[in-house]
């Protein structure tokens, strides 16, 4: 996309700070699976905003949901309580109850990073002076916001920020003893991803997890679970943790939650939420109307078609027909979130063909594609994109 996609109001230079690679396209317009750029063309939409629009682009029922809300209450403080944050509210610990057995409480907020900026406070009031570390993952993203950051297993992502906050330690994916040999007195919590998504779209093993389990509740550790982008059915479960049938104590939530709408919740069990007292948390828009409308919205529409069964059964459809194709060495992942390894092929390059052709995907690096489909994907849209990807994987090799 040139520059002069800014050209409209008179601007002769990019009004955005330069944190995000040079757009491609301008879209103009989404529904369901498909977009509309900026000149009418079509395109299917396999990344869904990063696994965000997962009941699809203008989804009628989260539309009318958040239009309504519009024009009834937008926005009242938490000095009040409004009945649309207390239903959202009561249906996630609802969710999280039948998934967990626990009963707890939940904290709303605007992203995946203030989510898990709140989980790493609640670690550190639960663990008390002198116990605030945290574990985390090499290849693990959390956020972009200075804790989450610090947490995120990223070096490369910390280098220009140094000096991180304290209290931060990484070690390898997957492995237990590593993890085992990073805890000391000092260390409260270990936060994991069910699926690193932005690493890669790599699966924790079920049994590693349910091995953290057990050491944290040896040594009275918080097992913290980043749900950002596997929770609300993308996995083929409510979310990824119950892949490994393990109950974590502390669960940050996002992406997904509000199909677009910017919304964020960090959920603990009433025993771990409890260490918050009035004022050591808070947020301007913590529970807002408009927010949470599109929460239950996105909650009852997501139950009415049973997302978690149409991840699990369009997922196997997909991850079949990826696996079937040429230069594909391994597709990884859960349910509706999966990653594709090329071979010989570089992934940024079938990226590009693949958008040129109106398929939106993303290189989660260089040698691996990652999709991730809305969940009311149709068989035919699946078989669409998979042509497309055919044809650029036999073009780009030749
Ligand atoms: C996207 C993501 C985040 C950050 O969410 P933002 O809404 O971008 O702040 C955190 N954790 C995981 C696992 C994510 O995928």
């Amino acid at each position: 996309m040139s520059s002069h996609a800014f050209d409209e109001g008179g601007l002769q230079y990019c009004p955005f700070m330069p944190v995000f690679g040079a757009p491609q396209v301008m879209f103009e317009r989404g529904s369901g699976t498909e977009l509309w750029d900026s000149s009418g063309k079509r395109y299917l939409d396999f990344l869904c905003g990063i696994a965000v629009t997962s009941l699809g682009h203008s989804n009628p029922v989260v539309a009318k949901a958040i239009a309504e809300q519009a024009t009834t209450l937008l926005h009242v403080s938490n000095f009040f309580a409004n009945p649309v944050a207390t239903r959202a509210a009561v249906q996630l610990v609802s969710m999280l109850e039948a998934a967990t057995g626990e009963q707890g409480q939940v904290f709303f907020c605007n992203s995946g990073a203030e989510a898990n900026e709140a989980a790493l406070k609640l670690a550190r009031k639960f663990g008390g002076r002198g116990r605030h570390g945290v574990i985390s993952a090499y290849g693990s993203f959390h956020g972009r916001t200075l804790a989450a950051l610090a947490a995120t297993g990223q070096p490369a992502k910390h280098e220009p920020f140094q000096p991180m906050p304290d209290g931060f330690r990484h070690v390898p994916f997957n492995d237990l003893a590593a993890l085992e040999a990073a805890i000391d007195p000092t260390i409260a919590a270990v936060l994991l991803e069910p699926v690193q998504g932005e690493g890669g779209v790599v699966p924790a093993d079920p049994d590693y997890l349910r091995a953290v389990r057990a050491l944290c509740d040896e040594r009275g550790l918080l097992l913290m679970i980043d749900e950002v982008q596997t929770g609300f059915a993308r996995t083929g479960e409510w979310f990824g943790f119950q892949h490994a049938g393990v109950v974590p104590d502390v669960v940050t939530l996002a992406k997904a939650m509000g199909n677009g709408f910017p919304v964020g919740a960090v959920w603990a069990k009433r025993s771990v939420a409890g260490v918050f007292q009035p004022g050591d948390h808070g947020s301007t828009y913590s529970g807002t109307a408009i927010a949470t409308a599109a929460v239950s919205a996105v909650i009852d529409e997501m139950h009415r078609i049973d997302a978690p069964r149409l991840a699990r059964e369009r997922g196997a459809e997909l991850s079949a027909a990826l696996r079937a194709l040429p230069h594909v060495t391994e597709v990884r992942g859960a349910g509706l979130l999966l990653a594709m390894e090329l071979d010989g092929v570089d992934a940024k390059t079938v990226y590009l063909a693949a958008l040129e052709r109106g398929l939106v995907t993303n290189a989660v690096n260089a040698t691996a594609l990652r999709l991730a489909p809305p969940l009311t994907v149709s068989s035919a849209e699946i078989a669409e994109a998979v042509a497309i990807l055919r044809s650029v994987l036999e073009e780009v090799a030749s």
